[in-house]
């Protein structure tokens, strides 16, 4: 048991878009004394690992030293919590120090749940099976794929929750095009496998997502989830019963994912069966321990999670975690959230929608849902620019 606990005024567990960009907006702030707790040295940009998947974009081009991108006065403790008490807000760690503070603000992000699907782990290490979503995986996406002539391969979009699991169409349509290119596309059966009946359960940008379906002529398995891999096959549950999709060359199949285990443990979830932290959605306080905050992919903010939705979310939790200390009314997330999807190597279409689904143009007047090649231009090459020099600033 650690006998003398380091304290600080705000404690954040996880130092990743969230963390990060939180602390920074917090000592931007006047916040005197902000702690991140980051288990990992390497920073990475994750929207980029879409395009190390599409052969786009390199992993060296989306990771930093995490020493560098801690926003300046803040402190970055180099440590894996292993258990929180909320109730003593104490906070635990992997190398046996304990931490206190005033105000603790949990964001580890979510953790892929490999048991939900058997055989997927094995399939990865056997290298028929990889996704993008899997930091580790994703520099071989793309050599699986570029060379292949023929054959039968899948895709698969995660149920929620899930790190802006629509982005997992993005290596899909990137291959898709690709393969026309080549000339070896009606060589190759694509298949999708969505959680929905429809691929975002959005009107108008589910009509141009099936239309780019249907002209790669992509057979869709709806309202379906992975259940096992074995055998160079997937086995799917559908609502008509188990399916079969096999002797596949490829399967670029999305782990599931849940909160960490000591999320649940700590008593900090809610009903939500992933375990996300129970907080209420507008202001993204805790609902039964008033100094605990959340917010990021394992927050349970009633919105599909992505890093888009973060900008709204930071710009609302910094300035409620002050006005809480104060006795001040507390601002509100409209659930805010984006998905962008490629419809072709170089195509993109931007959705950004709230909690309701209601669009939520970024730029009024244009209708971002419209694939262009500026739009892809801006995911690529503009967005990474401003979230390494803006967004984990705190400046945006
Ligand atoms: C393949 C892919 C493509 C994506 N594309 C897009 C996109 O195009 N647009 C978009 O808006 N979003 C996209 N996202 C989603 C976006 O990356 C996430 O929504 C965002 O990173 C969530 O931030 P977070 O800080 O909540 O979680 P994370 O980024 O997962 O960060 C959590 C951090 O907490 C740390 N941590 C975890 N557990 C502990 C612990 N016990 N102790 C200490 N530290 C811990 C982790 O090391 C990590 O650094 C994509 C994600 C993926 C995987």
């Amino acid at each position: 048991m650690p006998d003398t606990p380091q304290h600080h005024d705000v404690l954040i567990v996880g130092g990743g878009n969230a963390g990060t960009s939180l602390a920074a907006r917090l000592l931007r702030a006047g916040a005197p004394d902000v702690a991140v707790i980051e288990s990992r040295p390497v920073h990475r940009y994750r929207p980029l690992l879409s395009y190390v998947g599409g052969g786009e974009a390199t992993m060296s081009s989306l990771s930093r030293p995490a020493d560098r991108v801690v926003p300046d006065g803040c402190t970055t403790l180099r440590d894996e919590v292993v258990s929180v008490d909320p109730s003593a807000m104490s906070v635990d760690t992997l190398s046996g120090r304990r931490f206190t503070c005033t105000t603790l603000v949990v964001c580890p992000g979510l953790d892929e749940d490999w048991d939900a699907i058997p055989g997927l782990r094995e399939a990865y290490d056997a290298g028929w099976a990889a996704s993008t979503f899997d930091d580790d995986a994703a520099a071989r996406v793309w050599p699986s794929m570029r060379g292949l002539q023929s054959g039968r391969v899948v895709f698969t979009v995660p149920p929620e929750p899930a790190p802006c699991g629509a982005t997992a169409l993005k290596p899909l349509f990137m291959a898709c095009d690709h393969w026309r290119r080549a000339g070896v596309l009606d060589d190759i059966d694509v298949d999708l496998v969505i959680p929905g009946a429809s691929p975002l359960g959005l009107d108008g940008p589910d009509a141009r997502i099936e239309e780019a379906l249907a002209s790669y002529d992509v057979r869709v398995h709806r309202e379906a989830t992975v259940s096992r891999l074995d055998g160079r096959g997937v086995t799917l549950s559908t609502p008509a019963g188990e399916e079969v999709v096999d002797n596949l060359a490829f399967a670029h199949v999305v782990p599931h994912y849940r909160a960490p285990g000591w999320v649940v443990d700590a008593g900090l979830a809610g009903e939500h069966p992933a375990g996300l932290v129970d907080v209420d959605p507008l202001t993204m306080r805790h609902r039964r321990f008033s100094d605990v905050w959340s917010l990021g992919d394992v927050a349970d903010l009633r919105t599909r999670p992505s890093g888009g939705a973060l900008r709204k979310q930071v710009a609302v939790l910094a300035p409620n975690i002050l006005a809480a200390r104060l006795g001040r009314p507390l601002g509100h997330y409209d659930g805010y959230t984006v998905m962008p999807i490629t419809t072709a190597r170089h195509r993109l279409m931007l959705v950004e929608v709230d909690r309701e689904g209601r669009p939520q143009p970024t730029v009024p007047g244009v209708d971002l849902t419209k694939p262009r090649a500026v739009t892809w231009w801006v995911d690529r090459y503009a967005l990474p620019q401003v979230y390494w020099r803006r967004i984990l600033r705190g400046r945006v």
